[in-house]
């Protein structure tokens, strides 16, 4: 590393060698006891904002900037101290998701032409995750300080080119989704995090973990919704879990958990868990259900590796009941030995003569570091080989069934496109948005 005078200092647009810009980007906040305002220098080169451009769609390309996620995360930690802790401590990936949420309101209300009911949906998609942030415990000074941030962010990227029509569309803006966003977390009811312990761990296979817990007090989600859970093995990262057994008394719990690869969250939960640790559960949310209205109709189930979770969630809770409509269900894999759930699916069909299990796995064989071959128990329908799309689509257009879906995000998007294209009504699939 040079430290004088030379290429580097040259390409830095403060003229800093590499070590001074090294040092300038630390932040120091924590260590001085003041924070730093990552705001205070002018951007070199700032977004180009045309007048001609509508406001909202000019806040759009602010936000679009790669530098905002990192200028936003900075901003955020000098606007408040608890923004430190309610953040994970790389939140370029739930800014990301901010973005893109924010981009979807923006356009919409920008195309709405005055549509009252599609300005409305953008007011309920933000009640809907004022709900789900009511785990976040935020007050209002947090709602303000965020905005504030986030005003000064976008007029930081848009240097001169930052005018009134901007400042008055995003206050308005900010204000009508920030009270929406309040409504939706004072309409929660119910404590609004539940503490759980781990109580058991499974390891099935080499990247999926069951995991067992006891939680504090009940909570009462319906069969198919999912959980958001914080754990310890990555600080400040909530995820979406499915339990894979209905409410009960008891307040036992169980989640099914793959390692994907490269993931925030997931690594280290699978490597880490072990009994006596504390999670925090939040609020079910979610919409897969079995739509039980008579006369029944069947039903076709597709689950992907650990998409399995609500399906059976769903399927132990169809046992409680005298009458089921028929229930198909596709269980998909990798490798035959990662359908680490047969055994129990097979044992629930054998008690109901209403569920059909057909496995289904990419490759015919396990790999060789797979360990030893497990051999799959006997279903009424051979395992087939092939994606789960494919094998679903060669049996037909299952145009007469309520389908459900769940699994990865990839395996979704190629099985709804799949069976739409192969004559299933789109209106009868229902999956949970990844
Ligand atoms: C409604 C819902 C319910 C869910 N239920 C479960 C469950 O019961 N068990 C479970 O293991 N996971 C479940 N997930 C996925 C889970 O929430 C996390 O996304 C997953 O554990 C990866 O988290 P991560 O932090 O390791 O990876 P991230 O950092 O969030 O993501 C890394 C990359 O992996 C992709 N990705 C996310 N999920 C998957 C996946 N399942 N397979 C392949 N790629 C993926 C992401 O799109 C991203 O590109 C569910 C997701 C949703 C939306």
């Amino acid at each position: 590393m040079s430290s004088g005078p030379g290429p580097d200092r040259a390409d830095d647009p403060f003229g800093r060698s590499d070590m001074e810009r090294m040092v300038g980007d630390i932040d120091l906040g924590p260590y001085l006891g003041r924070p730093v305002d990552p705001l205070a220098e002018p951007l070199a080169r700032p977004v180009v904002v045309d007048p001609q451009t509508p406001p909202l769609l000019a806040l759009r390309d602010l936000l679009a900037d790669p530098r905002f996620p990192g200028l936003f995360q900075r901003a955020l930690r000098a606007a408040d101290p608890d923004f430190r802790e309610l953040f994970p401590r790389d939140a370029t990936g739930v800014l990301s998701q901010f973005v893109r949420a924010m981009t979807w309101a923006f356009e919409t209300v920008e195309n709405s032409g005055g549509d009252r009911a599609q300005v409305d949906e953008v007011v309920e998609f933000a009640r809907h995750l004022g709900a789900d942030h009511r785990k976040l415990e935020l007050s209002g000074r947090h709602h303000t300080r965020f905005g504030e941030a986030l005003v000064d962010t976008l007029r930081h990227l848009a240097g001169r080119g930052w005018d009134d029509r901007l400042a008055t569309t995003i206050d308005t803006a900010y204000r009508v989704m920030s009270a929406a966003l309040q409504e939706g977390s004072a309409a929660g009811q119910g404590p609004a995090r539940i503490g759980a312990t781990v109580v058991d761990v499974l390891r099935p296979t080499r990247d999926v973990v069951v995991v067992r817990l006891i939680s504090d007090v009940m909570l009462d989600y319906h069969p198919g919704q999912y959980l958001s859970v914080l754990t310890p093995y990555t600080a400040g990262v909530w995820r979406r879990l499915s339990p894979s057994i209905p409410a009960n008394p008891a307040c036992q719990i169980e989640f099914h958990v793959r390692d994907v690869p490269g993931g925030a969250l997931s690594g280290s939960l699978v490597r880490g868990v072990g009994v006596g640790d504390r999670w925090v559960l939040a609020r079910p949310l979610g919409l897969l259900e079995v739509d039980r209205t008579e006369p029944f109709r069947d039903v076709l189930m597709a689950a992907g590796g650990t998409g399995i979770a609500p399906l059976r969630c769903l399927i132990l809770d169809m046992m409680r009941h005298g009458f089921n409509p028929r229930v198909h269900l596709f269980y998909g894999a990798r490798h035959p030995g990662d359908l680490y759930d047969l055994p129990t699916l097979v044992d629930l069909a054998s008690t109901a003569p209403w569920l059909t299990i057909q496995p289904v796995s990419e490759e015919d064989v396990d790999p060789w570091w797979a360990g030893p071959r497990q051999d799959l128990p006997r279903t009424l329908h051979r395992r087939q080989t092939g994606t789960l799309v494919d094998v679903v689509t060669g049996w037909g257009a299952w145009a007469d069934r309520q389908v459900l879906l769940s699994g990865s995000p990839e395996m979704l998007r190629a099985t709804v496109r799949g069976m739409v294209a192969a004559g299933t009504p789109r209106e009868n699939i229902s999956y949970d948005r990844p």
